[in-house]
């Protein structure tokens, strides 16, 4: 079985176990009733009736052969239910991923600093101020200042409010231009102008959006006319959305991807990724932990140490979105290229490092042989490549 098939079948125990509990509850209850009043009688007649008959009586009430086994019958059912959602969730997931974890010296205060910021880019300020509050962290608040104000533009936006936002990109412009250039924060400011136009539009009319365009569009003649002759073009089309051609500019997912660029920005601004490093960390973590796993047994069976051994035997793969940077690795010296090491392109199109390249090479202008195929090279005839940073 697949582990969604397992999830499905755990999932369908899980509903069994709440109709069981729901039978025995009710059960339960109703036995209990039952005892309550004959109790509640005995009590009444205390004063009438012989004792000894009050105790026979009260006996019988409580060895009721048909409430009792009723009771344990439900009670049976729900363990054995509850049994075997166990035995189900056992199946479906790995409990102990101990073996794949290696011991690491966490820099406690930076590790907490980067769960409190977490919470915060979130938005779950109340969390994040009791974790503040219970890690001790030093500012909590000068971390959390820039997020309530994200949140509060956000919050604004979803709400099809676009004012706050505009108001935040005039306020922060110089900062995003230093930050990411001016035909990125023109392009930004431009979006925002567009869904207010479409969102005027819609609300309030041809006539009012065009008032818009007119006063707000000028500054963007040059770099978005395209889009502006497409923007018009959806003033024809108010009374037929239908048979409109610019419908997709009109989907709802806008502001969606809208508050999303906005966030980037604004966490851009504050120096941080618009995915929360710890949630990418454990994102990534979960994806290479059944690989991880298996390794740590596959280890543990020739007597290797998963936990001590300074480099994995196999890569990761993750995916394409958990690659941030272009990195090289030389294939002959295994280090990472740095500026002062590139990467260097030999004629025959193999790719080593400067450093390793020198030392194949001896000389300038000395010809060698390249490590991976027969063609000659001189360390003249080399390039350094360089990678885009984005
Ligand atoms: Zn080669």
């Amino acid at each position: 079985m697949s582990t969604s098939e397992n999830i499905e079948a755990a999932l369908k125990e899980a509903e069994r176990v709440c109709k069981k509990q729901k039978v025995c509850a009710e059960k339960t209850a109703l036995c209990f009733e039952k005892l309550i009043q004959a109790l509640l009688s005995a009590q009444k007649r205390a004063d009438s009736v012989d004792n000894a008959q009050l105790i026979q009586e009260l006996h019988h009430a409580l060895s009721d052969q048909a409430n009792v086994s009723d009771l344990t019958e439900s009670t049976k059912d729900l363990h054995s239910a509850v049994n075997k959602l166990g035995k189900a969730v056992d199946k479906t997931f790995v409990q102990d991923i101990c073996a794949a974890t290696r011991p690491v010296e966490f820099d406690q205060p930076t590790l907490n600093k980067v769960i409190a910021e977490h919470f915060y880019q979130q938005g779950n300020f109340s969390v994040g101020d009791t974790f503040v509050r219970e890690a001790g962290i030093p500012n909590g608040d000068g971390l959390k200042r820039p997020y309530i104000a994200m949140h509060s533009v956000l919050k604004e936006l979803l709400a099809h409010n676009l004012q706050p936002a505009l108001q935040w990109t005039e306020q922060h412009k110089d900062e995003l231009r230093a930050s990411s250039g001016d035909a990125a924060v023109s392009s930004f400011e431009f979006r925002l102008h567009r869904l207010q136009f479409l969102h005027t539009l819609q609300v309030a009319g041809p006539s009012k959006a065009l008032a818009y365009a007119r006063a707000h569009f000028a500054g963007f003649q040059e770099s978005e006319m395209s889009e502006i002759q497409r923007l018009m073009g959806c003033l024809c089309f108010v009374k037929r959305p239908a048979s409109s051609p610019y419908s997709d500019l009109m989907a709802p997912a806008q502001w969606n991807e809208v508050a999303r660029e906005f966030a980037r920005q604004c966490c851009g601004l504050l120096g941080q990724a618009c995915e929360s490093p710890l949630l990418v960390a454990v994102a990534a973590g979960s994806i290479a932990l059944p690989t991880l796993l298996k390794l740590a047994t596959v280890m543990a069976g020739q007597n290797q140490d998963f936990q001590t051994c300074s480099q994995l035997p196999v890569e990761l793969e993750l995916g394409s979105e958990f690659i941030f940077h272009s990195l090289f690795a030389c294939p002959v010296s295994r280090e990472q290229s740095t500026a002062e090491n590139p990467p260097m392109l030999l004629p025959c199109g193999h790719v080593l490092c400067k450093q390793s390249l020198q030392k194949i090479a001896k000389s300038p202008v000395r010809s060698f042989k390249c490590p991976y195929c027969p063609v000659e090279a001189t360390l003249n005839s080399c390039r350094a490549i360089f990678f885009p940073d984005a």
